[in-house]
C-alpha cells in the first residue's frame, strides 16, 4: 500500500496543523476551564469544511476520503484531543443520515451538519448500559402521526451544542426492535441538565440528556419505515467508522506527546548534559516513534480500506485496540523523559495523560475491541 501523499493531501494536513497551533492551542486554557466547545472555533472549523470531508458535495461535503478525515482528526488532535472527538461525534450522527437516511432526510439534515450549522450527537448509552444494545430502555411509541421518545442517556458527546441527535430507541411496536430517530435538539421534551464532570478531554463537550415525551414526526424515523428495526446494524456500522476515528485521535495525541518528549530531551541538562544523551532517554524516544508509526500506518490503511468501500468492522476494531495502547505507551513513555514536570499542568504531557484513557473506553471498551478482533479470525 502506498501513503505517498497527493498534494492534495498535504494541504490538508498542514492546513489543519496550521489551524490547531494557531486558532486551538491558544483557546485550551479556556476550553480546560469552561468545560466547552467555543462557539467560534466551530465556526472557524465551518470555514475549513472539517465538518464535511469525507462526504458527497451534493449534501454538503467537499469529496474527499476518509484518508484526509484521519489526517484533519490526527492534526487536531495533535494539538488538543477534545477538538477530534467533537468532530468524530458530529461525524457519527452525519453518518447515520448519510449511509441509512431517506433522500429527504439527507437533503434536509446533511447540509447543516457538514457545514457546521448544526452539531450532530449520537445516543446510544444510558444508565443501565453501554455495551449491551440489547438492555437498552428508551423507548419510542407511535401516536398518529409522529413519534413519542421516552428515556434517559447518559455520556453523550455534543449534546449541549445546537443541532440534531439520532436517538436509538426500543421500538415498542416492533417487538422492542431497535430503531434510529432523528431528534432536533430543541425538541420540546429534550434536556441536557448538566455537563459531565470528567477526567480530561474538557473541551468535548459531554451531558446527559433527558427525553421526556419528546414528539418528532413518524418521517424522522432514519431511513423510514424501512428503517424501523435496523437501529443495531446501523450502529455497528457507523461505530465501526467512529473507531478509526478514535485511533486518528490516539495517533495525534501520540504523535504530540513525542514531540513534545523530544523537545524536553534536548533541552533539559543533567550532568552537564541534555538528558537525551542518556541511552535510557534514546531507548524512551526510540519505542516512542516505533508505536507512532505503527499507529500512523494502522490508522491510514484502515481509513484507506473505508475509501475503499471494504466492510472495516474487524479492521477499526483491532485498529483501535492497537493504536489506543500505542497511545498510552507513547504517552506513559513521554511522562517518564519529562520526568517531574510530566505531572504539572505546564507541560501539554500531562493533560494528554488525561485524554488519552477515554480512547480505551469510549465506543466500546477495548476488552469488546479484542472480543471483535478474536470473531474476526473465528469466523
Ligand atoms: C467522555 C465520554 C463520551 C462519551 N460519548 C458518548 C456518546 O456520544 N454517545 C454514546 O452513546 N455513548 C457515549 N459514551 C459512552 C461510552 O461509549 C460507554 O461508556 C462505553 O461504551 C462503555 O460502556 P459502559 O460504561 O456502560 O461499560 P459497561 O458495559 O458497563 O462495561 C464495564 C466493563 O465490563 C466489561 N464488559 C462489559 N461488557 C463486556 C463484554 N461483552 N465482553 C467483555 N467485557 C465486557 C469491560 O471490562 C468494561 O470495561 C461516552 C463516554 C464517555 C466517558
Amino acid at each position: 500500500m502506498d501513503f505517498s501523499l497527493t498534494e492534495e493531501q498535504v494541504m490538508f494536513k498542514e492546513t489543519a496543523r496550521k489551524f490547531a497551533e494557531t486558532e486551538i492551542a491558544p483557546l485550551i486554557h479556556q476550553m480546560e476551564e469552561t468545560k466547552r466547545t467555543p462557539r467560534e472555533l466551530i465556526k472557524k472549523m465551518r470555514d475549513l469544511s472539517f465538518y464535511g470531508i469525507q462526504y458527497s458535495p451534493e449534501y454538503g461535503g467537499i469529496g474527499s476520503t476518509y484518508l484526509e478525515y484521519a489526517m484533519v482528526i490526527e492534526e487536531l488532535s495533535r494539538v488538543y484531543c477534545s477538538l477530534g472527538g467533537h468532530i468524530s461525534v458530529n461525524c457519527l450522527c452525519a453518518g447515520t443520515i448519510n449511509d441509512f437516511g431517506t433522500e429527504e432526510q439527507k437533503k434536509k439534515y446533511l447540509p447543516q451538519l457538514l457545514q457546521g450549522d448544526a452539531v450532530g450527537s449520537f445516543a446510544f448509552t444510558e444508565p443501565s448500559t453501554g455495551s449491551d444494545p440489547g438492555a437498552i430502555r428508551t423507548t419510542c411509541v407511535r401516536d398518529g402521526k409522529d413519534w413519542i421518545i421516552n428515556g434517559e442517556k447518559i455520556f453523550i458527546t455534543n449534546s449541549s451544542l445546537p443541532g440534531y441527535i439520532v436517538v436509538f430507541c426500543k421500538d415498542v411496536e416492533k417487538d422492542n426492535k431497535i430503531t434510529n430517530i432523528i431528534v432536533p435538539k430543541d425538541a420540546k421534551g429534550y434536556s441536557t441538565p448538566k455537563l459531565v464532570e470528567k477526567l480530561g478531554m474538557n473541551g468535548m463537550e459531554v451531558a446527559d440528556v433527558i427525553l421526556e415525551d419528546v414528539r418528532v414526526p413518524f418521517e424522522n424515523t432514519t431511513g423510514g419505515e424501512a428503517g424501523r428495526g435496523k437501529g443495531f446494524t446501523m450502529l455497528t456500522t457507523e461505530i465501526a467508522i467512529g473507531k478509526l476515528g478514535i485511533s486518528a485521535e490516539c495517533l495525534g495525541m501520540a504523535q504530540g506527546a513525542l514531540d513534545e518528549a523530544v523537545k524536553y530531551a534536548k533541552e533539559r541538562v543533567q550532568r552537564g548534559k541534555p538528558i537525551s544523551n542518556f541511552q535510557t532517554i534514546q531507548w524512551l524516544l526510540g519505542e516512542m516513534s516505533a508505536d507512532v508509526e505503527a499507529a500512523r500506518y494502522y490508522t491510514y490503511a484502515t481509513a484507506y480500506w473505508k475509501s475503499q468501500k471494504k466492510d472495516i468492522l474487524f479492521d477499526s476494531a483491532r485498529t483501535r485496540l492497537f493504536v489506543s495502547q500505542a497511545c498510552h505507551r507513547v504517552v506513559s513513555n513521554a511522562m517518564q523523559v519529562l520526568g517531574a514536570f510530566s505531572y504539572s499542568k505546564e507541560f501539554n504531557v500531562e493533560r494528554i495523560f488525561r485524554d488519552m484513557k477515554l480512547a480505551e473506553i469510549y465506543e466500546g471498551v477495548n476488552e469488546i475491541q479484542r472480543v471483535m478482533a478474536a470473531a474476526g479470525i473465528l469466523r
